[in-house]
């Protein structure tokens, strides 16, 4: 299937690895332009050299720089020519106890999972309207529909985007212009944010990093972890010219974790 967004223009945040780096991958494949941001410039060089490999036909621009700060979304915006995909991504806030958190820890939470997106979405969403083409992929949580007890900061502040962007999607003057917002909750992937996390369980159990992968993985229906480059699959195609009649839906991709039946 050609997904129609050859020549397009892609900001993808924090894409230096993990589930940002794959949708990144996957729109590169399919032709577009990529912006990719990271705080560490290192791992951040090394995928814009494998990207651009990837496909020399595209242009892979790299910005080293905090996406929850009103700088680092400044120097993401003015490395992009045109945004018209915006794929919003930010490392996910830590777990532990609300008993623990006190109104800073609330605010970065916030700031990170929430008002980031929210900000980028704002410099970016008229002018996707005025030119009759926009996409918008939040990347949340599966914690948004099914809780995670220790993830209070995240199940919070992603379910606040998630209200926030179910009203904006359903806008006449977006949805008309042929501009859609949709989230994708990932479950368990594969990627270093699972393993820094299976890692610490493995720690607080005594058990071996090994032992606690695989009990996790045995939990899961498909008795695997998804790995990026099905999730960046996934959001090329909710990025694509077929995508126009889907907006405001939160995509659960989890391996059938979740045990509801809708
Ligand atoms: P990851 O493998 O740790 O990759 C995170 C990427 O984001 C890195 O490129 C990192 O680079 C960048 N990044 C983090 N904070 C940033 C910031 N403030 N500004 C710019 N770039 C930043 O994580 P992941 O597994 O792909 O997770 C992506 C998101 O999905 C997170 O919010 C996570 O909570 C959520 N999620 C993941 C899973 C999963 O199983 N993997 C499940 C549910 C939800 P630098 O560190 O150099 O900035």
């Amino acid at each position: 299937m050609n997904l129609g967004i050859s020549g397009r223009w892609a900001l993808v945040c924090a894409a230096s690895k993990g589930l940002g780096r794959g949708c990144a991958q996957a729109l590169v494949q399919e032709g577009v332009n990529v912006v990719i941001t990271a705080r560490g410039s290192e791992a951040l060089l090394v995928t814009q050299e494998e990207l651009k490999a990837l496909n020399p036909a595209v242009e892979v621009r790299a910005v080293a720089g905090d996406i929850t700060t009103t700088e680092g979304r400044a120097e993401a915006l003015a490395a992009c020519p045109r945004v018209d995909i915006l794929i919003n991504n930010a490392g996910g806030p830590p777990p532990g106890d609300f008993r623990d958190w006190d109104r800073e820890t609330w605010l970065k939470a916030l700031d990170a999972n929430m008002l980031t997106p929210i900000e980028l979405i704002k410099a970016t969403v008229d002018g996707m309207a005025q030119q009759g083409f926009g996409r918008i992929v939040n990347i949340t949580s599966g914690a948004v529909k099914a809780p995670i007890d220790a993830l209070g900061l995240s199940n919070g502040a992603r379910s606040g985007l998630t209200g926030f962007v179910a009203g904006l999607a359903r806008q006449k003057r977006l949805a008309s212009r042929n501009v859609t917002l949709n989230a994708m909750l990932p479950g368990p992937f594969d990627t270093d944010r699972l393993r820094a996390t299976l890692a610490g369980a493995a720690r607080a159990t005594g058990k071996t990093v090994d032992e606690v992968t695989a009990a996790r993985r045995e939990t899961n229906p498909t008795g695997r972890f998804g790995s990026a480059e099905e999730f960046g699959a996934v959001c090329a195609f909710l990025c694509s010219v077929h995508a126009g009649y889907i907006t405001g839906q939160n995509i659960l991709m989890d391996g059938g974790a979740y045990p509801g039946t809708f």
